[in-house]
Order: structure tokens, then sequence, then C-alpha cells
């Protein structure tokens, strides 16, 4: 039994509460809350706003190399994409579990304590499977992404993704080859051998497998069908959905009906599936999302910076569907600007301020995301899961903030604590096992990058100070 002590907690439907005490069980369950105490001896004490942690709804753990990097020029989604092609092809396993412990430990320091994370880089660059136990056994890459999730500390869903077309029916280009299984059975049977794996190897509270399907372009409408007879009906199903005009304007043309209106065909839309993005919708669309109460992981960072579009967040919610959110390429990855940023979408394309409330952007950002993961959620209610992040409310950006209003003024800077599973794993920005995420970062990048890795980046932030004479 963990117990900690809160100076100020937020708490359902959205009030503050003060000298919040938190009894939470061995398997990091919430099993006690009491406001207005005292902190006792042995209570770990969390200064400042304690808010449930952050679950992410959606990620790509390698886009983070792009940072940074696709900003010279223009362009659109499609030339991002082909930056990322090449990022995707320079992924081994020991490169992936490099990059992904760094990825995973900037997003736990964020407040981010569980991530879906939407894996579709399954084999070697030319699309040979990993087979071999010399190169990793067959989930080399799957299992990479699993042990860095765990030694940074965050909870994996992984959702192990299909991915079998360029587009509606159209061959796989050679960029796309270490994606592809070939057909929709093939993946199935790989899709299984890794759940069984993955169950053997590791706690479902730490990692589990869900599934994808990459978008209706790269599965086309016999895999779809088929995958939606032969998936068990109780696994996480996510799938990119409407995120670029191109892609309703070929699936009409291939099928006849919007991608919703394909995924409705075949008895697809259902609370256990999530829709990313689901930028370029139309009303039938929206109601039957919403009909369908599905999770929406929207991605607002992200979806500004590929420029996008805005999509029907509000909406959606209003027809019966589940916000949620996600940090996708990871061009920001801090749950308070992606809250932030969903809100703020709303007043840009509505003129209209308070479409969300902070109370609504904290349960997108925490019960959102538990749900498109099929994970409890965390929070301050027994039998929810001891994952809190404390918020510093006395810094240059929150100072002067309602406590409750924090998550419009907030960043990942604020945050003073991470606590995983009643245990404190973060404090001040630095990792208890691993330390300050930055260099962690530097060393894997530049290990994408080829390069040496980059020895004046040390382990404490760099100082300002005058050049010698
Ligand atoms: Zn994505």
């Amino acid at each position: 039994m963990n117990t900690l002590w809160c100076e100020q907690a937020w708490m359902e439907p959205g009030e503050i509460a003060t000298g919040v005490r938190v009894e939470c069980d061995d398997s990091g369950i919430v099993r006690r809350v009491t406001r207005a105490t005292e902190p006792a001896p042995g209570d770990l004490v969390l200064d400042g706003v304690v808010f449930p942690a952050a679950a992410n709804a959606h990620s790509h753990a390698f886009h983070r190399v792009l940072r940074g990097r696709t900003h010279a020029g223009t362009g659109t989604f499609w030339t991002w994409r082909n930056a990322m092609y090449q990022a995707a092809a320079v992924l081994t396993p020991e490169v992936y579990e490099e990059l992904g412990t760094a990825v995973y430990t900037e997003m736990v320091a964020a407040g981010w304590t569980s991530v879906a994370e939407f894996h579709y880089v399954h084999h070697r660059p030319d699309g040979t499977p990993y087979g071999e136990p010399y190169d990793g056994g067959p989930h080399a890459l799957e299992l990479a992404l699993a042990r860095a999730a765990v030694t940074a500390g965050i909870r994996l869903t992984l959702l192990d993704t299909c991915y079998l077309s360029s587009g509606f029916g159209a061959p796989i280009l050679p960029e796309q080859a270490r994606f592809s299984d070939g057909t929709a059975e093939a993946w199935l049977t790989r899709w299984q051998s890794l759940r069984a794996t993955v169950a053997e190897s590791f706690p479902a509270s730490e990692v589990s497998v869900g599934a994808a399907l990459h978008s209706v372009r790269a599965v086309d409408e016999p895999a779809l069908a088929f995958i939606a007879r032969n998936l068990p009906g109780d696994v996480p199903l996510h799938i990119h959905l409407s995120e670029q005009p191109a892609e309703n304007r070929d699936c009409l043309e291939a099928t006849g009906t919007t991608p919703t209106g394909l995924l409705a065909r075949h008895d697809l839309l259902s609370e256990r599936l999530t829709v990313v993005h689901a930028t370029h919708l139309t009303p039938q669309d929206i109601d039957l999302l919403g009909n369908a109460r599905v999770t929406v992981a929207m991605c607002p960072t992200t979806e500004a910076d590929l420029a996008d579009g805005i999509g029907p967040a509000r909406a959606l919610q209003d027809a019966g569907a589940v916000v949620a959110l996600g940090t996708d390429q990871h061009a920001v990855v801090d749950p308070w600007l992606e809250m932030r940023a969903l809100e703020h979408g709303e007043r840009l394309a509505g003129g209209r301020r308070g479409r969300f409330s902070p109370g609504d952007l904290v349960r997108a950002v925490a019960a959102g995301g538990a749900r498109a993961q099929g994970r409890v959620p965390a929070g301050l209610v027994p039998g929810q899961v001891c994952d809190l992040v404390a918020l510093d409310h006395a810094s240059a950006r929150t100072v002067g903030s309602s406590p409750a209003q924090l998550p419009m003024t907030a960043t990942a800077q604020d945050v003073n604590a991470v606590v995983v599973g009643g245990e404190l794993l973060v404090l001040n920005g630095r990792h208890s096992r691993l330390g300050l995420p930055g260099p962690l970062l530097a060393a894997a990048i530049a290990r994408v990058d080829g390069a040496a890795p980059a020895e004046a980046i040390t382990a404490e932030a760099a100082t300002i100070r005058k050049a010698q004479p």
C-alpha cells in the first residue's frame, strides 16, 4: 500500500480539492481518497495541483526524429510523408529500442503515462520478415518497442497495424515494403502470434496488444471485411480516418462511399473502435460515428503542423463520440498544449470560446485516451489507476491561474512530478532511472542519423557563460 498526499487536486466533476490523501494498493490502483487532510508520516507529498495523468491515444514513436527538420520550403502532408519514409527506412530493432526509450521518456516526463503506439514498421527494409532468432525473432521491432516502454515506465498499448496497399488495392510502394504482410490473413496470423508472445512476456498493465488498420487507403475492402469478421471483438482497434480530402475523394471513387461509410458497411463502427484525426467528415459521417460511440483521437498539434485542417471535435462529442488526444508525429509532446490546441481549433473554426471546458479537456486527455487503449483510466477515484501529474501553479506561465483552468495555461515545463502506479517516476523533469530526456534523445537521434553521439550535450541543461578572452 502506497499513500500520497496532494496539496491540491483536480477531482471530478472538475473541482479543486485541498489536502487530498490517496491510498493505492500494490498493483497501483486507487483504493481510498480523503479530502481536507494533513500529510501523514511516510506519505509521498505532491506540491502544486495534481491532475490525472494523460493517456496518449496516438503515437508513431519514430516520427520524433523529424521534429524541426521539415519546415524548409513549402509542401503538404504528402511531401512530409516522404521525409517520414526516409526515417522509417533506417530503423533496426536496436536503433528503435534506443529511440523508443528516449521518446517514451520525453513522453512520461511531460505527463503521459500510457500510450497507444500505432505501429506499422514490421519487417526488414526489403519486406522480408525478421524471422530467425539471431535477428531478434519474428517480432523483433514490436518487442523492441515493448522493452523501450517498460524501460521508460510508460504503459504501452501496441497497436499492431495492417498495411497492405499504397491506395485502394494498388500495390505497395518499395518504401512501404516493410509495413506489409502481403495479405490480411498473413497479418492476422502474425498479430495472433505477437499477442500471445507479449502476453507471455509482459504484465498487461505494462504492455498489451491492440490492432490497427492503417487507413482505408492501405487496407482494401476485401481485407477490411476479412478483419472485421476475424479480429476478436474485445480488442481495441484503431484507424486513421479522413485526415486528407484526397483520401475521401479516392474512397468515394473506389467504393462509392466515404471512409466512415465504408467502416459502417462492414460493421466496424463500435465502442472498441478509435478513429484518428476524423478531420474531413460529412454530417452523415458525424452521425454514424456518434451513434456508434466510437472514440475519436484528435491530434491537434499534428493536424496544424501537417496542414490537415480542423476536425469537428465538439460536433462529434455532441453526437455521442468520446474525444481523446494524441501526439501522433511528436512535433509537440505536451498534453497541456494538445488540450489547448483542441479548444483553440474550435475557437478559430467557429468563432466561439469555451467549446471544451477545462474539465472536458482533462477528461479527453485522461479518460478518453484510456478508453482508446482499453485501459482503466487514471484519476482520484477508487478503482482508477494511480497515475498522477503534479503541476507547478506558481511558474511564469501558471501563476495567477485559477487551478481548475490550468489546462489553458500550463505546459509540460510546469510538471513537477509524475506518479505511475502510485510510485514517483519523474521529479522536476528528471526520470528516476534514466535522467533527463534530452541527452537520451540526442544520442538516439545521432544514431538514427548515423552520426557520432553529440559529446557536447551533458546530462544537465546547457549553461550560458562569457567566452574567455
Ligand atoms: Zn498517425
